[in-house]
């Protein structure tokens, strides 16, 4: 698989007042995402998800080393626009990121402000909205919806630019659990249809849904690998103040009296069929 995006080398330093020391987010993280692939990224708030998910779209520049998206560098110029409209971004507050009082014109302003044909925009915006299922309040005012209809329509707005690439800021932190499960859904399916997912979350059971775990500490690197071989180190990750998945922490309670829960139990779903073994 071809990689979406690669990351070199890469440093993130916030610059602050004259004379203070700039505050350094990302510390040489070096990272290489498949097209395709569904990565969940988590670590302690100030770990540096949020300036990572920046750098991914060119929000943010790298201050040392490099990123490439689809083979441009974040920092050329002439590509800006490119990076932005294959690397869209989701952010945790769906309210900062709708501009209109009208759904469907809230969910176009992103293929316009791309130049994207009048003629074609309808069609594309109409897509967007069934693929979050929102599509019979289109003609709605944005600020009527639910919270997390608000992010299905922000969800829709980055969708009707045609992305490769998705990255989520910690999508559902301000939904209640119905609206965390919709968003769930959406982005699985979204993965389905082949667009390449970056999920940033602190639900350790949004993360075991994803093909590849990232844990972030401190600016760097902490954990990489498949959710089976990144939880299995539950005592660092327990080491840096994060939870582990609760079907991974009833599978080690349950090891220490004995019972041999299997490695790769880690969803709920899982631990439920090895319990049922014992019916
Ligand atoms: P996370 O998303 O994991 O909570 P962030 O990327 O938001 O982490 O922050 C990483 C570090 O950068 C933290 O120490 C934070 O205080 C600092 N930081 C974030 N944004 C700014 C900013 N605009 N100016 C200065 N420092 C910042
Ligand atoms: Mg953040």
């Amino acid at each position: 698989m071809e990689n979406i995006i690669r990351i070199e080398n890469l440093i993130f330093e916030y610059m602050r007042e004259e004379g203070q020391e700039p505050v350094r987010a990302i510390n040489n993280i070096t990272l290489d995402i498949a097209e395709g692939s569904f990565t969940a990224i988590i670590g302690q708030n100030g770990s540096g998800k949020s300036t990572l998910a920046k750098n991914l779209n060119g929000l943010l520049l790298p201050t040392g080393g490099a990123i490439y998206v689809n083979g441009w560098d974040t920092r050329d110029d002439e590509h800006v626009w490119d990076v932005r409209q294959t690397a869209g971004m989701v952010f945790q507050n769906p309210d900062n990121q709708l501009v209109s009082s009208i759904v469907e014109d809230d969910v176009a302003f992103g293929p316009e402000n791309l130049g994207v044909d009048p003629k074609l925009i309808r069609e594309r915006v109409d897509k967007a909205l069934d693929s979050v299922n929102m599509g019979e309040y289109k003609r709605k005012a944005p600020h009527l919806l639910s919270g997390g209809q608000k992010q299905r329509i922000a969800i829709a707005g980055v969708v009707a630019m045609r992305p490769k690439c998705i990255i989520f800021d910690e999508p559902t932190a301000m939904l209640d659990p119905r609206g965390r499960s919709e968003i769930m859904e959406i982005i699985r399916d979204l993965h389905r249809d082949g667009i390449t997912v970056v999920l940033i979350t602190h639900f350790m059971d949004e993360a075991v849904k994803a093909d590849r775990v990232i844990i972030m500490n401190k600016g760097e690197l902490l954990l990489d690998g498949t959710p089976e071989e990144v939880f299995e180190q539950n005592e660092l990750i327990r080491s840096v103040n994060l939870d582990v998945p609760i079907a991974v922490e009833l599978a080690s309670r349950l090891r220490s009296r004995g019972i041999k829960v299997p490695k790769n139990v880690i969803t709920i779903e899982e631990m439920v069929e090895f319990v049922c073994q014992y019916r």
